[in-house]
């Protein structure tokens, strides 16, 4: 059982992702942390992460060792390593080198205590489209940027950063354009995706209805 988990920053999909992981005892990849984390090697080289050749080094050269590491890891959780991620992920160099990772993942869960899984989900951009086209249970979460951006700024105000809502917003459009507009595995819905917008709905309701939607294709 394969379930993928796409949409914008901060929808709640890595919540839901964990949750439904939990419920079902199904191993939980978050792919945006492989690419936060081959932003932020870059960022820490001092160099330029649209830079394709530095950021295509990296990748390339990026070995998992312990992929639960990397997710567990608060460095990879800021805005600039966000905002980094969002810039090598354009790249389609980058992409390839991140892929074979993640498909095998799906195909071959395993939880963190290192335990084989009956399933997987996968949260990201690109998993219902690209990384696993033939997912049993697809999702695409959304709501609107305000709602977005507000639940970020809350997240961050929580973490004693020094942030605005004026500047959250701005940064949430800049990155939202940039996973859209690119060529390669751009965001947006797969054909046969459902999609939430969670704008106006509380974590449970979206909870209740993915797991659902997996007890049906059980
Ligand atoms: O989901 P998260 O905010 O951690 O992802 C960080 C960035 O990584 C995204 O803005 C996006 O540019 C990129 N990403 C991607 N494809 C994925 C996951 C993340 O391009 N499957």
């Amino acid at each position: 059982m394969i379930v993928a988990i796409d949409g914008p920053a901060a929808a709640g999909k890595g919540t839901l992702a964990k949750n439904v992981a939990k419920h079902f005892n199904f191993a939980y990849l978050d792919t945006g942390s492989l690419y936060r984390a081959v932003g932020l090697t870059v960022l820490n080289q001092g160099g330029d992460p649209s830079d394709e050749k530095i950021a295509t080094k990296v990748a390339e050269e990026f070995e998992v060792k312990d992929i639960f590491a990397i997710m567990n890891n608060p460095e990879i959780r800021n805005e600039r390593a966000g905002s980094a991620a969002s810039k090598v992920s354009v790249i389609p160099a980058v992409r390839k080198a991140l892929f074979d990772f993640q498909r095998n993942f799906a195909e071959n869960p395993i939880l963190e205590n290192g335990q084989k899984a009956k399933g997987s989900v996968l949260d990201g951009r690109d998993i219902g489209t690209v990384v696993c086209p033939d997912a049993d249970v697809k999702l695409f979460v959304t709501a609107s940027t305000e709602v977005r951006a507000k639940r970020r700024y809350l997240e961050q105000k929580e973490k004693g950063l020094d942030v605005t809502l004026e500047a959250t917003i701005a940064d949430m459009k800049i990155r939202d354009e940039r996973d859209s507009s690119r060529s390669t595995a751009p965001l947006k819905p797969a054909d046969d995706a459902v999609i939430l917008d969670t704008s106006e709905m509380s974590i449970d309701e979206v909870f209740g209805i993915a797991v659902k939607m997996v007890e049906k294709n059980q």
